[in-house]
């Protein structure tokens, strides 16, 4: 018979997930803490059954979406005896330590895990921009590759549970960086009532223009030679990075967003670092 697949949780998230999983023909079951957010699913064909325990019990994949880890505990504690012999995938954001976490836990179970980062907003589901990284149990990854693969792209990431939020952690890292410094210039170009979506052109040129330099930042970084291929030295960048902070100050605009950066340059510079590039400041990470 056709696997049974329970999408637990129908926020944004999830009920995009469930919905994917309905146009291709998966039988659904779903379940939400509240319970109305199940019509919609229910309306596309999926199956809501009164609780989450009958839900469990007739499940052989259970697919978590929730808010946060201390939710997914929450839910699943209270039935870990109807958690035996099924398949466990967490797509809940998290930390490396609360997936690996799970995962024994889940184990201890007699349950495979699988731990997911969706790289992806609701609406990019099932398009091929979306990805989504796996790490855990690799049989259980083959075994549900088959209708993972319509959320978008499926990257098993290895056998530690823990690596798919790792890299998940460390793409969004990156991301809240890149968004920090566009809000931050928006703030600065609203002193002067210029539009962010009038500098959005000429933003997106410029990390489109500076995004191959981070080649060289990543064989800095690798190599642990911060002073190859050096173009602007890392006392150039402290200098003219004070003016970053001055403007802001000048436009009384909070540099909240500026001065951790601020601080480990003036680090850096103090370790000797004048003549390395910008990828040394990890040493005082
Ligand atoms: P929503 O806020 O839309 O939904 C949150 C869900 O968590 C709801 O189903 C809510 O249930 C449930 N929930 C919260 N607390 C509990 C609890 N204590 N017990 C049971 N259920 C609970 O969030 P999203 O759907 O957008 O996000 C879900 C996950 O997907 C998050 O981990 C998020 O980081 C991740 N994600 C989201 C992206 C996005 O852009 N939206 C992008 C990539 C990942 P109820 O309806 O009852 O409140």
């Amino acid at each position: 018979r056709q696997q049974r697949i329970a999408v637990l949780g129908l926020g944004a998230m999830g009920t995009a997930l469930a919905l994917t999983l309905l146009k291709t023909g998966e039988q659904l079951m779903v379940w939400n803490r509240t319970a109305a957010k199940a019509d919609e699913l229910r309306n596309a064909g999926a199956t809501a059954l009164p609780s989450l325990a009958e839900t469990l019990d007739a499940a052989d994949v259970v697919l978590l979406c929730l808010v946060n880890n201390e939710a997914v505990h929450s839910i699943l504690k209270p039935h870990r005896a109807l958690l035996q012999h099924k398949m466990v995938i967490n797509l809940t954001n998290g930390t490396p330590g609360q997936a690996r976490q799970l995962a024994g836990w889940v184990q201890q179970q007699n349950s495979q895990y699988l731990d997911g980062g969706i790289m992806a907003i609701p609406p990019m589901i099932g398009t091929e921009h979306a990805f989504v990284l796996y790490s855990g149990d690799e049989a259980a990854f083959k075994a549900s590759e088959p209708f993972l693969m319509h959320f978008g792209k499926a990257r098993f990431m290895g056998a530690d549970a823990g690596n798919a939020a790792l890299y998940d952690i460390s793409l969004l890292s990156t991301m809240y960086g890149m968004m920090g410094g566009f809000i931050h210039a928006a703030a600065l170009l609203r002193r002067s009532a210029i539009q962010a979506t009038a500098f959005l052109p000429l933003a997106k040129a410029w990390i489109a223009a500076m995004t191959p330099s981070l080649d060289l930042l990543a064989t800095q970084i690798d190599s642990a030679d911060y002073q190859s291929g050096v173009t602007s030295n890392l006392a150039m960048q402290a200098a003219g990075y004070e003016n970053l902070v001055a403007t802001a100050r000048e436009l009384n605009i909070d540099p909240i967003l500026l001065l951790p950066m601020e601080r480990l340059l003036q680090k850096s510079l103090e370790k000797g670092y004048h003549a390395a590039d910008l990828s040394a400041v990890i040493e005082s990470l």
